[in-house]
């Protein structure tokens, strides 16, 4: 009997904590490939800082629920201020879209491959669109102005054809400008390149925020959304419903989802949220008022649980 209440105890705490513990693990080993492929130990050194602060970050967060919402930010803020202001400004590093392409045709590889591969190709196989309620800076900027206009009346849904549309063009205005000047040889001017882009994307996203609803921007143009999107329903960790026998199908999480993800026809019919603009930011969490669902990890090998997709 104690020993199976030990147990219980044991798995519920590895539950609870999985996340900040699946942070510090994830970014520990990606550091340390990244690192031995590079031959540069400052990257385990980098991956391992945010690693530890998003860790410690997320495990505050779980001894105070109640204002999950507030460090969950604080997180974003420290985070992406701290790769924008520290990697882009200082160190001309471009984590902007286009980068990937200008680097290409020059044939380096820098920043902007590494986050592409580790926070849209791998993080999303394990913890979905995680990267933009954590880490993005454009993101946390997008939250920040939505009280500006908090009654917007027409919210805009992802369309599949306008997100293709954007990240083709971007493709092809990327491939263009990069035959004609391309940003990734002429490093003198990179910062201003580099400091343009994403005061252009910061401007269009809050414009858009302000007419269409939060984070418009994301769920219908972001090209990294519309890539990581493509792998995030096969994440470890979704939304699940915990309790779906005490929905009451109130709505209250469909109109605190900031993605417009439709959380409770998923809760309704007991599924986990497979939706790909899914961002794990929680607000379906908190606003359910009688606790039917969860951020929580599903591993491969785990039989039970309710797995089908949106
Ligand atoms: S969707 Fe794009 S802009 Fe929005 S938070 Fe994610 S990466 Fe940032
Ligand atoms: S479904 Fe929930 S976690 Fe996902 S984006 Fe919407 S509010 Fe955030
Ligand atoms: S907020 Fe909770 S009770 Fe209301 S519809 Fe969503 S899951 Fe059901």
């Amino acid at each position: 009997m104690t020993v199976t209440a030990s147990k219980t105890t044991t798995e519920q705490l590895l539950r609870k904590y999985a996340f900040p513990i699946t942070l510090l693990v994830v970014f520990t080993l990606v550091g340390l490939v990244v690192a031995l492929l590079r031959s540069k130990f400052i990257y385990l050194f980098l991956f391992i800082s945010l690693g530890s602060a998003s860790a410690i970050g997320e495990w505050v967060t779980l001894q105070f629920p109640k204002y999950k919402q507030i460090f969950r930010r604080t997180i974003q803020a420290a985070v992406g201020g701290g790769l924008f202001i520290g990697l882009s400004l200082f160190h001309n590093v471009n984590f902007q879209f286009s980068e990937l392409f200008f680097d290409l045709y020059a044939g380096v590889i820098t920043g902007a491959f590494i986050q592409f591969a580790f926070a849209r190709l791998f993080l999303p196989f394990i913890m979905g669109n995680a990267f933009c309620s954590r880490a993005c800076w454009s993101g946390a900027v997008f939250e920040l102005v939505q009280p500006l206009n908090p009654k917007v009346k027409t919210p805009r849904y992802r369309n599949e054809w306008i997100a293709f549309t954007y990240i083709s063009t971007l493709i092809i205005i990327s491939s263009v400008a990069s035959y004609y000047y391309n940003p990734a040889i002429f490093e003198t001017s990179k910062r201003w390149w580099i400091l343009g882009e994403n005061l252009l994307i910061l401007g269009i996203g809050v414009f858009l925020s302000c007419y269409w609803g939060r984070r418009t921007y994301c769920r219908t143009f972001c090209p990294f959304i519309s890539v990581s999107g493509l792998f995030s329903r096969f994440s470890i960790f979704k939304i699940t419903p915990i309790d779906a026998q005490s929905c009451n199908s109130c709505g209250k999480c469909n109109r605190h989802c900031p993605m417009l993800v439709d959380v409770r026809a998923a809760v309704e019919q007991n599924q986990r949220i497979s939706h790909k603009s899914c961002i794990l930011c929680e607000h379906c969490v908190d606003a359910c008022p009688y606790h039917c669902i969860e951020l929580a990890p599903k591993f491969p090998w785990q039989k039970n649980g309710n797995t089908a997709n949106q």
